[in-house]
């Protein structure tokens, strides 16, 4: 039986998603045993010609051209994967959404943009929802490479795959963490979605949201950590936009 095929894509990013798929070391040999990697930026040179069982995408659409070969691989692609925090929310690139793209190209190259043939077509950055239909994510910045092998192995077998719906706290709590609260410091952990196994909390850094919001924060968040220390909800929403300007950006406009 012929093996699936899959091809993995890099879009605008800093394509530290896709190392972490070079750092899978046996794991990527078990998968390899199981898939065909067909065509891969990082590793591949030979086009395949299309016709994908899963395509597995980083980073965020800033330019028509990408946006175009985007729709190309939906087209061919059974199972798209949008893997990172630039592919899944947009990421770090969109921080600068609240400029025009002329504006942005006015400060960043001085005058100079116009000479720079891949700036002719930009675009203000978005995720690849906002452009497709996108089958399964595998958060964070990086990705947790454990968590991209389960949802390859999950959809070759046809099942659906599922993140957490719980917060980052829970993970924190069960590696017997200090709370960063008590140093003054505010963390978004109890309303970012869990799966990192607390990296940042567990070595004394807060967490800043890399994996988006947990499903409905109303009832997911770990409100009894906030309420502890006279937050709600929405204080610390306010405080996701690094990796999560998009969201904040349609919901302005919506509200607008
Ligand atoms: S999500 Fe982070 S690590 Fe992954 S490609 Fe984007 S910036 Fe790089
Ligand atoms: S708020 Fe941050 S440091 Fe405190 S328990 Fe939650 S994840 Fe850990
Ligand atoms: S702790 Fe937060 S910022 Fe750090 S990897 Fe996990 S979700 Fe991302």
């Amino acid at each position: 039986m012929a093996k699936p095929k899959v091809a993995i894509f890099s879009m605008a990013c800093c394509a530290g998603c896709a190392l972490q798929i070079v750092n899978l070391e046996e794991k990527i040999l078990d998968l390899v045993g199981a898939i065909d990697v067909v065509e891969w930026q990082e590793g591949l040179s030979e086009k395949s010609g299309g016709n994908y069982d899963i395509a597995i995408i980083e980073g965020s659409i800033v330019t028509e051209k990408e946006a175009e070969e985007l729709r190309k691989i939906r087209q061919t692609a059974k199972i798209v994967i949008a893997i990172g925090a630039c592919a899944h929310t947009g990421g770090i690139n969109c921080l600068g959404n609240h400029m025009s793209v002329e504006e942005k190209k006015s400060i960043v190259y001085d005058g100079d943009a116009g000479k720079i043939d891949g700036l002719k077509d930009a675009i203000q950055p978005r995720p690849l929802n906002a452009i497709i239909k996108v089958d399964a994510v595998v958060p964070g910045c990086p990705i947790n490479k454990n968590e991209l092998v389960e949802a390859v192995k999950c959809l070759l077998l046809g099942k659906k795959f599922r993140l957490p719906d719980y917060p980052v706290c829970f993970e924190c709590a069960l590696k017997e963490n200090g709370c960063l609260f008590d140093l003054d410091i505010i963390c978004l952990g109890p309303i970012t979605r869990a799966g990192c196994e607390a990296a940042c909390p567990s070595i004394n850094k807060e967490c800043n949201g890399c994996r988006g919001w947990v499903d409905d924060p109303n009832q997911n968040a770990a409100k009894d950590i906030l309420e502890k220390y006279g937050l709600s909800i929405e204080d610390i929403k306010k405080r996701f936009e690094i990796f999560n300007a998009y969201k904040t950006e349609i919901m302005e406009k919506k509200n607008a």
